[in-house]
């Protein structure tokens, strides 16, 4: 690309797919997107097919991100996941801070504070999700929510690593609603974020992948992705069929 920013085009999973059904998903995407050479791709699955994923797409171009970590190595965190367990299967990266985990398993941009940092410490890329709800945008409180996430999320990120996070930009109103922002919408947020980052250092500002999120479909993912601020796409409903998750990423190249 000409900004330097390879596009990432991420499926998110969420709680779908037993590992058979993994599995098949797989070896029916990797034939698609064998040629994609300009595109980055990642799966995220559950924590269960995480080890099956990475066999099976090693030597390819599809990463394997996890859908969540906590920021300890160790410890009576019953139910966790810490990255150094990840590591150890050699996922690429992980998701964090998606709002179905802020809204509805309590993810908090304290803890949030802690992950991101932690992740980049393992050698995790961290992916790391802000957006706001339709009744933040429609008070005109969608940069005073970017900036506060932004703001608090990445903190305690050195200058230096910010460039590593990936960021992606996904209003909740179109998260799984089939409800897509406009193109101006989209675009406008992403170079918000960017702005954002640049107030703490232009040159990760420039490094500094933002994807968007929300419903994206084989049919409009072209136009998003050719937008200025955008680098790529987090895709839930879409990602988890081969056939429109590859299309999707054909459209990034
Ligand atoms: C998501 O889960 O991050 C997402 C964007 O989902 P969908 O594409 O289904 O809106």
């Amino acid at each position: 690309m000409s900004n330097g920013r390879r596009p990432l085009i991420a499926g998110n999973w969420k709680m779908h797919k037993t590992v058979a059904e993994a599995e098949a998903f797989v070896a029916a995407l990797l034939p698609r997107v064998a040629t994609a050479d300009a595109v980055d791709v990642a799966i995220c699955p559950s924590f269960l097919s995480l080890g099956a994923m990475v066999d099976s797409a090693r030597g390819s171009r599809v990463e394997v991100y996890a859908q969540n970590v906590h920021y300890e190595d160790a410890g009576a965190f019953t139910g966790e996941v810490s990255p150094q367990m990840l590591s150890e299967l050699d996922v690429h990266g992980a998701i964090v801070g998606h709002s179905e985990r802020r809204e509805l398993f309590g993810e908090t941009d304290r803890a949030l504070q802690l992950k991101v940092p932690k992740l980049l410490d393992a050698g995790l890329k961290p992916l790391l999700c802000v957006g706001e709800t339709e009744a933040e945008r429609e008070a005109g409180d969608t940069e005073r929510k970017l900036r506060h996430q932004i703001g608090e999320d990445l903190e305690r990120v050195p200058e230096e690593l910010l460039g590593e996070v990936v960021i992606a930009y996904e209003p909740i109103w179109a998260i799984g609603t089939g409800l897509v922002a406009t193109p101006e919408q989209a675009q406008e947020a992403c170079a918000f974020v960017r702005a954002l980052v640049g107030s703490r250092s232009e040159e990760a500002a420039q490094r500094v992948r933002i994807l968007y999120g929300g419903s994206v479909k084989p049919d409009n993912a072209a136009e998003l992705l050719a937008l200025p601020d955008v680098d790529g796409a987090l895709v839930g409903g879409a990602s988890l069929e081969a056939e429109s998750f590859a299309a999707i990423v054909a459209a990034a190249g």
